[in-house]
């Protein structure tokens, strides 16, 4: 496997060193080419999906795995034309009259580290703005969805050549031979644990990263907010993929005069959204149900009311104690922590003495609170009295800061994240620049008030 990883990089170097600026029509074509063989494979795909997941959704995949695809594809062919056009920036009056400009480049080859939750889209988005950027990649997705990864691998070979694209598969040994490889830029889509160790095999190649990692998103909901709206918004989140989506609101924040009625609204809207089971995606293995049954019955060990609408709807944990495990780690599943806090200074303290989640949801209207919010606040995204919906916003950075993550990609920012910005400087034919050379005039120094 050593060997082939390694043979299989060094043909995709000599391919893109061979075609070191593929062309907008390049570019087009296997944009064309991935939307392709996402569209022509739909039911394959969401079969797959289903068998890896035991069962979820086809209205969600559809949702958030296909179409996700197909509309960063769709924006990415519409504006890479201008997005490739290298742009003049300003030249100080001194070194005038040359002219400078910024040129994106390719990088190279980019490899891409994907998850299991969303195993077609979040293989696929780093890729688009990849193949937007001039790159070839390399792809090892998630051995926690084999049937998924298995379609990838197949359907990338026919649609695309060695040299443009390869698809590895494997476990953890695999991953870590294919994060050690000297790309020209790593993606990595998962935890912040095993960011970590990708981040150090980088290192060594001085390979850039972009890391997308996870953590503990907050829904504060405000004194100010429409309840049954805002509980709308958050079991949406939540329900979604069965809670194993990364943005997912992962608990509430809420002041503690208001818990009862937006326990209601919440305890509502779970069985408004989720009036059976088979809609309800399930947890991707029986380790990950065992890890959601553990937190859901140590918190109820410990006197914590919890509201159950069924094995996979969204569990309301009220209020529980700040060591348990369910207050301790990324829940990634149905359990929802609904937290009393005495005013929204101390919904923000709270926020602020943990790690700066993925995406911070604030359900007011206040703006205040709203610009409070974003001047003392850190997180990947702020997002008002919605969840989820800016990961469809293709022209919106979507990245993390700190533990949840490192560098942003969608649209053209990913284009940029995954292009060498160039800095081109054109010197003019006669230049006065040139007398700024030694020997030193006397005059031009003191005009430039350098002695
Ligand atoms: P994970 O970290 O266990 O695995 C992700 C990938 O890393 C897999 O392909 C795996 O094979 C590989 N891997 C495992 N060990 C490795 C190593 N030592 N070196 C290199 N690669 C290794 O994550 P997961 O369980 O698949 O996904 C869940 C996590 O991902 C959650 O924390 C979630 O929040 C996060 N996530 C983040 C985003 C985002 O966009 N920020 C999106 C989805 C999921």
């Amino acid at each position: 496997m050593t060997r082939d990883l390694t043979g299989d990089f060094q043909t995709q170097r000599q391919a893109a060193d061979q075609m070191p600026y593929p062309t907008l029509t390049v570019r087009r074509d296997r944009l064309a080419r991935l939307a392709r063989m996402t569209k022509h494979h739909q039911l394959e795909i969401i079969r797959a999906i289903q068998t890896d997941f035991g069962q979820r959704s086809d209205v969600e995949i559809r949702m958030a795995e296909i179409n996700a695809v197909l509309h960063a594809i769709r924006h990415t062919r519409l504006h890479l034309w201008h997005w490739m056009r290298p742009w003049s920036v300003s030249m100080p009056w001194r070194l005038t009259p040359a002219r400078a400009r910024i040129a994106p480049q390719p990088l190279g080859i980019v490899g891409v580290i994907s998850p299991w939750n969303y195993p077609w889209s979040l293989a696929l988005m780093p890729i688009v703005d990849a193949f937007a950027a001039g790159n070839v990649v390399m792809l090892k997705p998630s051995e926690h969805s084999p049937a998924t990864s298995n379609l990838l691998q197949r359907l990338v070979a026919q649609y695309f050549t060695l040299e443009e694209f390869k698809v590895v598969e494997g476990g953890v040994e695999v991953a870590r031979r294919f994060s050690e490889l000297p790309f020209d830029h790593l993606v990595f889509t998962g935890s912040t644990a095993v960011g970590r160790q990708v981040a150090q095999a980088a290192a060594v190649n001085l390979t850039p990263v972009t890391l997308e990692l996870g953590g503990k998103s907050p829904a504060i909901v405000a004194g100010d907010a429409d309840f049954d709206k805002a509980a709308t918004d958050i079991i949406f989140g939540k329900g979604m993929n069965g809670g194993q989506t990364c943005i997912a609101p992962d608990y509430v924040l809420v002041e503690s005069r208001h818990i009862s009625a937006v326990v209601k609204a919440l305890s509502e809207a779970i069985q408004r959204q989720r009036p059976d089971d088979h809609a309800a995606t399930h947890a991707i293995n029986a380790a990950h149900q065992q890890r959601l049954d553990a937190m859901l019955q140590e918190a109820h060990d410990h006197g914590c009311r919890i509201i159950d609408h069924g094995p996979h709807a969204p569990a309301l944990v009220i209020d529980p104690h700040r060591e348990l495990q369910v207050m301790r780690e990324e829940i990634f599943g149905r359990c929802l922590p609904v937290i009393g806090v005495s005013d929204m200074s101390a919904a923000i303290r709270y926020v602020n003495a943990r790690p700066h989640p993925l995406a911070l949801y604030a359900f007011t209207h206040d703006k205040g609170l709203q610009q409070q919010l974003l001047q003392t606040t850190r997180s990947g995204a702020l997002v008002s009295n919605a969840t989820l919906l800016h990961h469809a916003v293709p022209s919106l950075p979507f990245g993390g800061v700190g533990e949840s993550g490192m560098g942003a990609y969608h649209g053209r920012h990913g284009f940029e994240r995954f292009s060498h910005l160039r800095g081109i400087f054109y010197q003019a034919k006669r230049s006065a620049s040139r007398m700024l050379y030694p020997p030193y005039r006397r005059w031009l120094i003191k005009l430039l008030g350098l002695g």
